[in-house]
């Protein structure tokens, strides 16, 4: 049973489809009622909104892990922040938190259309999945597992996931992303509906996602600057397979960089936000999670 939803937008100031749908839920608190279920929508980073921007002093969305949590001696602004946005969802890892369910609203400057990024394997996030992709056919779910600790924004209530769309700059509405997203959410908040009343659905047994496997950086000099950029055959082709002699990068004195290993599936590519981070692209493997029904 789902009592309590957060809907939370602008964990990434420059993020705009979140930071306005928020805005338009709080203007028309109604469009987000429903029979059995309480649901709250909040801005995150509040001074990275104003200044349009990713972050102030470091990225929001990986300051949720227990021990900068528990840290006192973090000064940094989203480090403060972080703690107090765990007290009023969370606490993380609480046997009676705030909210229930997190859907994290973001962007994305990679073409990945609509895609949920979920780190939370509980039985109801899952159902909530297997329902969106059931009625949305062009949604694609990308499980990521890479950090020893869960440190997203979800990751501080039980259940919950990350939506990305793109491809849209930073700083930049798109209409047709924002109508994508605020129809995913309200599909999500009728699963809940369905769910709290005991509703069959006919859910699918399985989910098709793409499971986060390794991190491709660009490749770079002894000083770490990058030396070639992302392969115009590979631009834009998220979720695209490559195999060995697929092209990757191109070098700035038009040298082609090409794939070799194991084939797997590309995507994030050539996100803006990931320069700083050191990659490239996310590479996954395409797997099938079983629902339990
Ligand atoms: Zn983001």
């Amino acid at each position: 049973m789902i009592k309590k939803l957060a809907i939370t937008g602008g964990t990434h100031g420059n993020e705009l489809i979140g930071v306005y749908l928020v805005k338009k839920w709080k203007e028309q608190p109604d469009l987000l009622i429903r029979s059995n279920f309480e649901t709250l929508c909040l801005h995150m980073n509040n001074k990275a909104i104003k200044e349009v921007r990713r972050y102030v002093d470091h990225d929001l969305n990986r300051a949720f892990n227990t021990e900068s949590l528990n840290d006192a001696s973090l000064e940094t602004y989203e480090a403060k922040l972080a703690k107090e946005l765990n007290k009023f969802l969370g606490p993380k890892g609480s046997d009676n938190p705030n909210v229930d369910f997190i859907v994290d609203l973001h962007t994305t400057t990679a073409n990945m259309g609509l895609s949920i990024v979920v780190s939370n394997m509980s039985d109801i996030t899952w159902r909530a999945i297997a329902y969106l992709c059931q009625h949305e056919p062009a949604l694609h779910v990308y499980r990521w597992q890479g950090d020893e600790e869960d440190a997203f924004v979800d990751s501080i209530a039980p259940h919950g996931f990350a939506i990305e769309v793109g491809a849209v700059p930073q700083g930049v509405l798109r209409a047709d992303l924002f109508l994508q997203t605020e129809a995913l959410i309200y599909r999500l908040l009728d699963f809940f509906e369905k769910e709290n009343a005991g509703y069959s659905m006919n859910l699918p047994n399985s989910v098709e996602i793409y499971d986060h496997e390794m991190l491709m950086d660009y490749p770079r000099d002894q000083n770490g600057e990058i030396t070639a950029m992302v392969h115009p055959q590979r631009q834009d082709k998220d979720y695209a397979l490559i195999e060995t002699g697929s092209p990757l990068f191109l070098t700035f004195d038009d040298k082609t960089i090409t794939y070799e290993g194991e084939p797997l599936y590309a995507l994030f590519i050539n996100e803006a936000a990931y320069y700083e981070k050191g990659f490239a692209m996310c590479l996954a493997k395409k797997r099938a999670i079983f629902i339990a029904l």
